[in-house]
C-alpha cells in the first residue's frame, strides 16, 4: 500500500518562516477576535489534521478506485466502503467547519490552514475529498450572494457537513462554453423558481454521505438574453427543507446515470435531470456567471491543490522505493558486498525525484502564499492592502489551477516511472496516482482556458497593472539582495526572466491588437505563456527559501538538513527546471504563424483557418 505523511516540517517553515504568517493574520481582527491566528493553534490543528488524512482517508484510497461508485435503479447512489463512515468522522471532528464563518457554525480558522487541510486530502484520497470540497464551493457562493433567508437555512447545515453541495454548470453540450447552456428557470407563483434540464459530469451529484444534497444550478430565465449575460444561480435541494428546517418533500432532481472515467472512482460524477425541480434564486437575476465566479474560484484553487496533493505523494512514494530497490552498480558502490546497489544513486533516478519535490515544495508555497492573500483579501481593515492582495489572488489562481495540476500529473508519471515496470502494476498504487492526477489538468476550465483567463483577462485587459505589481514586488526582492553571493546566479537568472516576462507581454499585447487575427495570437501561446509565468513565481519562491535557509546554516541552526536541503533542491531547480523557460521564451515568440496551416492537413475540404 502506498505511504505518505504528512509534510509537516515544510509547512511550518513556509506557515512561520516565509509567510510569517501568524504576525500577519493578527493583523486582521476577525482572527485576532476570534482567536484563531495563534501560530501553536494553527500547528495544532494541523497535527491533527495529518492524523485523520493518514489514518482515515489513506487506506480508502485503493478502495475507492477499486470498488467507484454504484447507482441503483430508483437514482440513489452507494459510494465505496468505508466512506460514509470517514465522512461521519470527519464531520464530528468539526473539519467541514475550519474556516468558515461563525456566524453560521464554523470555526473562522484563516483560509491558510484549510488550504494545507486540503492539499493532505488530496494527497491521502482525492476522490473522497471531492465531496467536502465541493461543498465548501457552494459555501462560498451561498454565503457571499445569498440572501439572509437562503443562508439561515442552507448554510449551517453546509458548514456541519450535514448536507453536501454541488455545482452544476456543464451540459452535454455546453462545457467550456456556459454561454449557450439550455437548462431553464420559470419562475413560479410563490417567489421560487421551477428548474428544467440536463447537467453531465456534476462531481458528488448524487452519495449517501448526507442525507441531502444541495445543487447550485446555473440555468436561463425566460426570456433572458443570450450568452453569460442570460444565466442566473439558483440553489436546488435534492429534499426539499419544511419550515422546521427538517428534510421534507423529494424535489425534481435525479441522478440518470454515473460516469466510468479514467480515474477518481470513488467519486459520484453523475449525470443529473432536472424536472421542474424547485429552485431559489442566488444572488442577482442574470448575474449567475458573476456568482458562479466565486465558486469556481475557490474551486479552482481546490483544483490546483489536487495536483500539489498528488504530486506530493507519489514523489514521497517514489523516494521510498528509490531508497529499496536495488539494481545495476553504481561506482563508488553503495553495497560492495552484495550484487546491486539501491537505485537513488543513479543521476537519472535523482533527477526525476528532484524534480518532484522541486515542483511540489514550490507549489506549496505558491499555494500558502495565495491563501494568506485571500485571507487578507477578506479580512485585512486596510483598503489598500486588501486591493494588493485581490489582485494577486486573481493574478496567481489560473497559475495555481494549472501549473500545478501539469507539474502534479508529470510527478505522478516521473514517479510511476522511478517504479519501472512495477510502477504500471495496480498493486504499487502508482498507476491510480496518474490516473486521478489527469483530470485536474481538465476540469474546473482546463489549463489551456486558465491560460487564457490569465494573459488575456489577468494580464492584457487589465493593461499589465497587477503583472506590473507582481514584477516590483520580484524586483525590490532582487535589489535588497544585491551583494549576496550565495543567490547571485539565482537571482540573476530570475531577474532576466522577470524582465523577459514583461517584453514577452508587450510582444503579445502588440500582436492581439494588430487587427482580427489578434485574438488567435493570444490564443496560440497562452499555454506556454502561464508555464513561463509559473516558472518565475517558484523562482521568486525558491530564492527566498533559498535565502532563508542560507541564514539558518549559517546560524548553525540545521541539525537535521531541513535547510541545506532547501538551498541545493533550489540550486537543481535553477539548473534543471527554470531554464525551460528559455524554450518557452522562443515558442512564445514563434506565435501563430506555424499554426495557422493548410487545414487539408486536416481532411478538411474548406479552409476554417489556414490557408
Ligand atoms: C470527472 C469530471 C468531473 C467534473 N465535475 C464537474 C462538476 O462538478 N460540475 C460541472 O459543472 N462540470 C464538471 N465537469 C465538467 C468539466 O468542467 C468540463 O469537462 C470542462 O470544463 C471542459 O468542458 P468540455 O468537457 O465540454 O470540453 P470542451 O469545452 O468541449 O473543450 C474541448 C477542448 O477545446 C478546448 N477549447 C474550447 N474552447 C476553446 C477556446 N476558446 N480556445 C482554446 N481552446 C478551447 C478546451 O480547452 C478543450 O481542450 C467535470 C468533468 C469531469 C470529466
Amino acid at each position: 500500500m502506498p505511504v505518505y505523511k504528512a509534510p509537516l516540517r515544510d509547512v511550518k517553515f513556509l506557515m512561520h518562516e516565509l509567510l510569517d504568517a501568524p504576525a500577519q493574520l493578527a493583523k486582521m481582527p476577525f482572527y485576532a477576535e476570534n482567536d484563531t491566528a495563534d501560530g501553536d493553534l494553527m500547528n495544532q490543528v494541523l497535527e491533527e489534521a495529518a492524523r485523520f488524512v493518514e489514518g482515515e482517508l489513506l487506506p480508502l484510497n485503493a478502495v475507492g478506485d477499486q470498488e467507484g461508485c454504484v447507482r441503483h435503479d430508483d437514482g440513489s447512489v452507494t459510494t465505496p466502503t468505508g466512506f460514509k463512515a470517514a465522512y461521519n468522522k470527519y464531520r464530528a471532528a468539526g473539519w467541514t467547519a475550519l474556516d468558515a464563518d461563525p456566524a453560521f457554525g464554523g470555526q473562522g480558522m484563516p483560509h491558510l490552514v484549510s488550504n494545507v487541510l486540503v492539499e493532505m486530502m488530496n494527497s491521502t484520497n482525492v476522490a473522497w475529498s471531492m465531496y467536502p470540497g465541493l461543498s465548501h464551493g457552494a459555501y462560498s457562493a451561498l454565503h457571499a450572494v445569498g440572501s439572509e433567508e437562503l443562508k439561515a437555512i442552507y448554510l449551517p447545515k453546509i458548514v456541519s457537513g450535514e448536507w453536501t453541495g454541488t455545482m452544476c454548470l456543464t451540459e452535454p453540450h455546453a462545457g467550456t462554453d456556459l454561454g449557450i447552456i439550455r437548462t431553464k428557470a420559470t419562475a413560479n407563483a410563490d417567489g421560487s423558481y421551477a428548474i428544467s434540464g440536463t447537467k453531465i459530469f456534476i462531481s458528488a451529484g448524487e452519495h449517501d454521505l448526507t442525507p441531502n444534497i444541495v445543487h447550485l444550478v446555473l440555468a436561463r430565465l425566460e426570456g433572458s438574453p443570450e450568452g453569460t449575460k442570460g444565466i442566473s444561480l439558483f440553489l436546488v435541494p435534492k429534499f426539499l427543507v419544511n419550515e422546521d428546517g427538517s428534510i421534507g418533500e423529494r424535489n425534481g432532481v435525479v441522478c440518470g446515470s454515473l460516469e466510468h472515467k479514467m480515474g477518481i472512482h470513488g467519486n459520484a460524477t453523475a449525470l443529473l435531470n432536472f424536472d421542474g425541480a424547485t429552485g431559489y434564486l442566488v444572488g442577482e437575476i442574470n448575474k449567475g456567471m458573476n456568482h458562479m465566479f466565486i465558486m469556481m474560484n475557490a474551486a479552482r484553487l481546490g483544483t490546483g491543490l489536487q495536483g500539489l496533493g498528488i504530486g506530493e505523494t507519489a514523489y514521497q512514494n517514489a523516494l521510498a522505493y528509490a531508497k529499496d530497490r536495488t539494481q545495476m552498480r553504481h561506482e563508488p558502490r553503495v553495497n560492495p558486498a552484495e550484487n546491486a546497489d539501491p537505485i537513488i544513486v543513479h543521476p537519472d533516478v535523482r533527477r526525476m525525484l528532484l524534480t518532484g519535490k522541486a515542483y511540489t515544495e514550490a507549489g506549496r508555497a505558491m499555494a500558502m502564499w495565495l491563501a494568506l492573500s485571500i485571507d487578507t483579501e477578506h479580512h485585512h481593515p486596510d483598503e489598500a492592502a486588501r486591493k494588493e492582495a485581490a489582485d494577486l489572488v486573481a493574478l496567481l489562481t489560473p497559475i495555481a489551477k494549472a501549473f500545478m495540476t501539469d507539474n502534479g500529473f508529470n510527478i505522478a508519471v516521473q514517479s510511476q516511472q522511478v517504479f519501472g515496470g512495477h510502477g504500471y502494476i495496480r498493486e504499487w498504487g502508482m498507476e491510480q496516482y496518474v490516473r486521478d492526477a489527469r483530470i485536474g489538468q481538465i476540469y474546473e476550465g482546463t489549463n489551456g482556458i486558465q491560460s487564457l483567463d490569465l494573459l488575456g483577462r489577468k494580464v492584457l485587459m487589465d493593461g499589465g497593472k497587477k503583472l506590473q505589481k507582481l514584477a516590483a514586488t520580484l524586483q525590490t526582492f532582487i535589489e535588497e539582495n544585491e551583494g549576496d553571493d550565495d543567490l547571485a546566479s539565482m537571482l540573476d537568472q530570475l531577474g532576466k526572466a522577470a524582465n523577459q516576462l514583461g517584453s514577452l507581454t508587450m510582444v503579445v499585447g502588440q500582436k492581439a491588437m494588430s487587427g482580427p487575427e489578434g485574438a488567435d495570437e493570444v490564443n496560440a501561446v497562452a499555454v506556454d505563456y502561464l508555464r513561463f509565468f509559473g516558472h518565475v513565481v517558484y523562482g521568486y519562491l525558491w530564492a527566498r527559501m533559498a535565502k532563508i535557509a542560507h541564514a539558518k546554516i549559517a546560524a548553525g541552526q540545521d541539525r537535521d538538513g531541513f535547510y541545506l536541503a532547501k538551498v541545493q533542491t533550489a540550486q537543481f531547480y535553477f539548473a534543471k527546471l527554470f531554464p525551460e523557460t528559455k524554450a518557452l521564451a522562443a515558442t512564445i515568440k514563434a506565435g501563430n504563424e506555424s499554426l495557422a496551416v493548410d487545414d487539408r492537413m486536416f481532411g478538411l475540404e474548406r479552409a476554417l483557418v489556414g490557408a
